[in-house]
C-alpha cells in the first residue's frame, strides 16, 4: 500500500491528512482516510497504533477499490493532481542518517576509514520537504550536494530490539534526499562533529509516499539512482549496503525508536564532492531538477531554487 500525507489545495496544517494512493484507475487517486470513520486521520495516528489500524485500513481500501470503478463509494477520493503532498511522516521525532554505508561511497571519500559499527548523524524534522518542493540553496553554502537514500520508517516502538526481530518494527520505506552543504559539513567533521552542514532548512526532501513493508519483502535488492537534469549521477543497488536494515534498526534502537522515526540508510557513490578533478560543476545550481529514485518505492523529485539571503 502507498500511504501519503497530504493537504487538499488551500488547506493548511503541519500534519496533513492520511491518504492511500489507489492504483488501477485512470488517474492516480488518493483515498482520504481522514474522511472515513474508524480510520486514522493522519500518518502519526496510523503509526502510533499500527497493529490495530493497518488491517482496518487494508480492509477499507479493498472495499473502496471494489466499489470505486462503478462509483458509489462514500469515501472521499482526490485526484493526486489536486492535492499538496507533505513528507510522508511530516513530524518524526528522529531522523537518523547513516554515514558511509556503501563501500563504493567510502572508497570515493578516500580520507574516511571504514567503521566496524554503524555511524550516523541526526537531522531535525524542520529539514523535511515533500516531493515536488522547490528547495532554495541555503545562504551559507556554495557546495550544495545530492545524496539519494532508501529510508526506513519505524512502525512499532522498541528499545534494544534484537536483529532477528528488527523487521517487525518497520512500517515501510520511502525515498530520502540527503542534501548536504559540503563546505560546512567537511570542516565540522574535522572538528569531530556534524550538525549544521546536514541541518540547514529544507535540505531533507522525503517521499513521495511511504510504501508499506508487506509490498517489499526484500529491501536489500532495490535499484537506487539519482539524476540531475536527467543525467544519472548515482546508480547502485541496496544489496551493497554495508550495514543492513535489521542491523540498523537494532543498533539505533539503543536510543529507543518511536513510530514515525526515519532511518536513512546512506548513499552510494557519485556525489558531487568526490568528483575528480574538480567537483565544482557537479554541485547543485538554481533551476536544477533532482530525481532520487528507489526501485519499487518511487521517484522523489525536487527543483533547486535561488540561493537564499541572510
Ligand atoms: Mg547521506
Amino acid at each position: 500500500m502507498l500511504l501519503a500525507s497530504f493537504l487538499p489545495r488551500g488547506e493548511r496544517g503541519r500534519h496533513g491528512r492520511l491518504g492511500v494512493v489507489l492504483a488501477g484507475v485512470p488517474e492516480q487517486l488518493l483515498l482520504d482516510a481522514s474522511s472515513v470513520s474508524g480510520l486514522p486521520a493522519t500518518m502519526s495516528d496510523l503509526l502510533d497504533n499500527w497493529d490495530a489500524h493497518f488491517p482496518r485500513l487494508l480492509a477499507a481500501v479493498e472495499e473502496i477499490s471494489r466499489k470505486q470503478p462503478a462509483g458509489g463509494s462514500e469515501a472521499l477520493l482526490w485526484p493526486l493532481s489536486d492535492v499538496t503532498l507533505l513528507p510522508p511522516v511530516p513530524r518524526p521525532t528522529k531522523i537518523v542518517c547513516m554515514g558511509f554505508n556503501y563501500a563504493e561511497h567510502l572508497e570515493e571519500g578516500e580520507t574516511f576509514a571504514a567503521s566496524n559499527f554503524p555511524t550516523a548523524f541526526l537531522r531535525s524534522a524542520t529539514c523535511l520537504r515533500p516531493h515536488g518542493a522547490r528547495v532554495p540553496i541555503p545562504a551559507p553554502t556554495s557546495q550544495f550536494d545530492y545524496e539519494v537514500e532508501l529510508a526506513v520508517v519505524v512502525g512499532r516502538e522498541g528499545k534494544y530490539i534484537p536483529e532477528e526481530r528488527a523487521m517487525e518494527h518497520v512500517a515501510g520505506y520511502t525515498v530520502f534526499l540527503d542534501l548536504s552543504a559540503r563546505d560546512i559539513q567537511l570542516p565540522e567533521m574535522k572538528q569531530g562533529m556534524l550538525l549544521l552542514g546536514k541541518n540547514l532548512d529544507g535540505t531533507a526532501p522525503c517521499g513521495p509516499w511511504l510504501v508499506t513493508a508487506d509490498e517489499i519483502p526484500d529491501p536489500h535488492g532495490l535499484g537506487i539512482r539519482c539524476r540531475v537534469n536527467g543525467e544519472e549521477r548515482q546508480a547502485s543497488n541496496t544489496s551493497h549496503l554495508i550495514f543492513k536494515i535489521p542491523k540498523l534498526v537494532s543498533y539505533w534502537s539503543q536510543m529507543r525508536l518511536e513510530p514515525g522515526d526515519i532511518i536513512a540508510t546512506g548513499t552510494p557513490a557519485g556525489v558531487a564532492a568526490f568528483r575528480k578533478p574538480d567537483p565544482t560543476p557537479f554541485y547543485l545550481k538554481p533551476g536544477d531538477v533532482v530525481e532520487a529514485e528507489v526501485e519499487r518505492v518511487g521517484v522523489l523529485r525536487v527543483e533547486i531554487g535561488e540561493r537564499e539571503r541572510w
